[in-house]
């Protein structure tokens, strides 16, 4: 069996081609219909050719094109009900792909082919319909063909599914019989959320998982989103991603628009708001149709704020590409943009209805934001849970090289913790939520300091995350093994532990006017250990002083 080749077979009406179709774009495969294959070879419908050739001809014209279609590689093909009759076809098939049969009872074969009103390409069909009693042929004709339909690798039940369903289940046969045990398990992240978000604005799922924008569609339909989308993106993701993303969210029954903002932090700020208003005014938006998010924090800052403020709140769907939104800004509802006195001065918490991180996104991010991502997931996992630590520690090499399996796995964690601290502490009031800090005090001292043109966030995270932990050993809180546990790891993914050339007076003025601060006292988050938050409000400024002066040199 060749697993680069699938073919759909199978009685008329049963979906063959429409969900072929769907299964070749999922793929990105070609697609291949036999009888309209025949129909363009030989300029005659089926129809004329049964009657002035015969069918016999018809079925030698089939065996030459499935013998044809057998010797290539990733195609799909919808075969004519007749087709696998024919022994010679039938092991042609089998041998040279993946064989699924599509199935469906009489009455809904009937009833399907009768609303197609005779315009089916198949041969079949039309004589079907035009027997006395076209349901008792079916019947017949089914029970008939039973025993050649049986050899088939596999078989879909197609009564209540929707299309977009049957895709799913032929894409999930075809994964099971290529023996792709690891593709079942990454299928997992196509049903089952990473984790629900639970707010005062109601539960949220996200899904975390490979190749999930292709059921982007089924995502809306379970939270119960319909109406038109707007798409706002950044160009550097459009450019990358936005013909698979426009094929992806392709729906007849959606009107779909897209508002590319210029990539980078300068877009988050309130005249792009306003331009953003001002399209969705012209194409009429209304509040219950929804915003989809799709780039970096950037993008599900800035969407998100006009999702909160446009008629007073739309839907939001946040579609993170970068790592650091997967694990970090696309999950908890903070929506903002920047202004020239300061940054995320302006904001709200709005929660999305949907979060979908599908990480085949992450293989078009430039490599340095791709580590600076992973910094957040260690910050999560020294903050809240040491299992993390030790399965990041087991597979750096695998998730620097983006392997599936594990990429898959520690991101679902990281999003599942900062989704259990949102849930705990939407907004910020009981303190639980502060311990994402961790890191962060130093971090956008660093970043204000810099003008934001030195150090990614994550970066500049990860010589908070040393600083913070310094800092806690000098008080006597923080073990030393915990600062080389963490200095390794994060030195293993290549990010910064310390920086050079960096004004400290700048920093420490920044840090004291961190909108994180309360009557003055910064809010520092320490660790005891692994795990193990401390908050900590008195740390002496002179000792401050002096960690950074040994970091920053
Ligand atoms: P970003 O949105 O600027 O993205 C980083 C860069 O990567 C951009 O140039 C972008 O075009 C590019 N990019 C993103 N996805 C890509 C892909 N799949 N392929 C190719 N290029 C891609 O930055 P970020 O690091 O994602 O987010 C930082 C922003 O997030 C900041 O504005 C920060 O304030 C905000 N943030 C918000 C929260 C929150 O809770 N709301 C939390 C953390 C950070």
């Amino acid at each position: 069996m060749n697993p680069e080749l699938i073919v759909l077979m199978g009685f008329s009406g049963t979906g063959k081609s429409s969900v072929g179709r769907l299964v070749a774009d999922s793929l990105g495969w070609d697609f291949l219909d036999t009888d309209e294959r025949i129909v363009s070879q030989t300029g005659k419908t089926i129809a004329q050719i049964f009657s002035s050739d015969g069918e016999e001809l018809f079925r030698k014209l089939e065996s030459r094109v499935i013998t044809e279609a057998c010797a290539k590689n990733r195609v799909v093909i919808s075969t004519g009900g007749g087709a696998f009759l024919e022994q010679k076809n039938r092991d042609l098939m089998l041998n040279n792909a993946v064989v699924i049969c599509l199935d469906a009872t009489p009455e809904t074969i009937y009833d399907r082919l009768s609303k197609s009103m005779l315009s089916g390409t198949e041969a079949e069909v039309r004589p079907l319909l035009l027997d006395n009693n076209p349901l008792q042929r079916i019947q017949e004709l089914k029970s008939e063909r039973e025993t050649s339909y049986a050899h088939a690798h596999w078989r879909i039940h197609t009564e209540t599914l929707t299309r977009d369903q049957a895709t799913d289940q032929v894409l999930h046969a075809w994964r099971v019989l290529k023996g792709d045990a690891q593709s079942i398990r990454l299928l997992e992240g196509l049903d089952i959320p990473a984790t629900t978000v639970r707010t005062s604005s109601g539960a949220y799922p996200v899904y975390v998982g490979w190749g999930l924008k292709e059921h982007f569609t089924k995502y809306l339909e379970q939270v119960g989103i319909h109406g038109p989308l707007y798409v706002v993106t950044d160009q550097a993701v459009f450019d990358l991603q936005g013909k698979a993303l426009q094929e992806a969210l392709k729906d007849r029954d959606r009107d779909v628009h897209f508002f590319t903002v210029p990539a980078g932090e300068t877009s988050k700020n309130l005249e792009v708001v306003r331009d953003i208003y001002e399209w969705l005014v012209e194409h009429r938006a209304e509040r219950n149709h929804t915003i989809l998010a799709v780039g970096g924090g950037v993008i599900g800052d800035l969407a998100g704020f006009v999702a909160a403020t446009f008629l007073r709140g739309m839907n939001l769907v946040q579609m993170p590409t970068s790592l650091a939104a997967m694990v970090d800004a696309s999950i908890g509802g903070k929506v903002a943009v920047n202004l020239p006195q300061g940054k995320n001065l302006v904001g709200a918490f709005y929660q999305p209805k949907l979060v979908i991180a599908d990480l085949d996104m992450l293989s078009t991010l430039p490599e340095r934001e791709r580590i600076a991502g992973w910094a957040e997931t260690i910050k999560h996992g020294m903050i809240l849970d040491e299992q993390l630590i030790e399965d990041i520690e087991l597979h750096v090499d695998d998730l620097l090289s983006l392997e599936a399996e594990a990429t898959a796995r520690v991101i679902r964690r990281s999003v599942a913790i900062k989704a259990g601290v949102v849930t705990e502490d939407e907004r910020e009031s009981t303190g639980q939520r502060a311990i994402l800090n961790y890191g962060h005090t130093v971090a956008h001292a660093l970043e204000t300091a810099t003008e934001y043109g030195e150090y990614l966030h994550g970066e500049a995270v990860a010589i908070g995350m040393t600083a913070a932990s310094v800092i806690g050993l000098t008080l006597g809180i923080t073990p030393e093994s915990l600062i080389n546990r963490q200095s390794k790891l994060l030195e293993r993914f290549g990010l910064p532990v310390q920086c050079k050339e960096i004004d400290l007076e700048s920093v420490l003025t920044a840090m004291q006017l961190d909108k994180k601060t309360t009557d003055g006292e910064i809010n520092w988050v320490l660790l005891s250990g692994i795990a193990q938050p401390i908050r900590q409000s008195k740390v002496p400024q002179t000792l401050v002083k002096q960690v950074l002066q040994d970091l920053l040199y």
